[in-house]
């Protein structure tokens, strides 16, 4: 049932929590990952070609591994969320007032007075007894169910975009500049993302920058590190 809002120009930014993190997610880890590796590797100073070769199978494993992440784990907390429906439909049908009781107590301890919390929970019982044992027991809505396909589809096609940027970078980069430059395309890349995903969610965009941009390049920073010892030591 389509719910009225009060403000239809300012909408809430809940229902988009579900696909917006695992977006978000998928192309920091994007980024991230496929431009660590392709520093990591270039700092071992190998033929540019490998490189490539390395981002591209980086961004097809790391795009795959993502989504099956992403689907497996949203499937089980799927799997929870429909086990403890089916519990509590089994309870209403055992012990249907003792439910109601419970019902009650929830809406008392949101604040309305005995009375009103039990007639409230006597009609919307009445209304649909599980949605409402779902929605205020459960915490449980429609707006949040997993959806483990949207949730997989998201975060491997947007870590795939994402890890794009800097493989593109590796490709059309000078002969011997492919760090500086991926790493130039990079910290942009990241900081456009902080400040995209803060908006979508309405939170602070300048902290949000900050602190994807910094763990971006700490963790370029570490895999270079890696790539050079290697490099030196072979
Ligand atoms: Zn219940």
């Amino acid at each position: 049932m389509a719910q009225t809002s009060a403000h239809p120009d300012d909408p809430h930014y809940i229902t988009r929590s579900g696909w917006l993190r695992a977006a978000v997610l998928g192309a920091n880890d994007g980024i991230v990952s496929v431009s660590s590796l392709i520093v990591g590797v270039a700092a071992a100073d190998p033929a540019p070609d490998t490189v490539i070769i390395a981002g591209i199978a980086g961004l097809s494993a790391g795009a795959m591994s993502m989504a099956a992440g992403e689907y497996v784990s949203v499937s089980s907390q799927s799997d929870t969320e429909r086990a403890d429906i089916a519990r509590e439909h089994a309870a209403l049908k055992e012990s249907p007032e003792e439910e109601l009781v419970e019902l009650a107590e929830i809406y008392r301890e949101r604040g309305l007075s005995e009375e009103t919390a039990l007639q409230v929970a006597r009609e919307l019982s009445t209304h649909d007894a599980l949605g409402a044992h779902v929605r205020d027991e459960l915490g449980l809505s429609e707006a949040l169910a997993a959806n483990p396909l949207q949730a997989a589809f998201a975060s491997g096609v947007t870590f795939s975009v994402a890890a794009a940027v800097p493989l593109l970078a590796a490709w059309f980069a000078p002969a011997g500049e492919i760090i500086p430059v991926v790493l130039v395309v990079t910290i942009a890349a990241l900081a456009t993302l902080g400040a995209l995903g803060a908006k979508a969610g309405a939170a602070p965009v300048l902290r949000a920058t900050v602190r994807v941009v910094l763990w971006g390049v700490f963790a370029m920073a570490v895999t270079a590190g890696v790539g050079w010892l290697f490099g030196v030591s072979v």
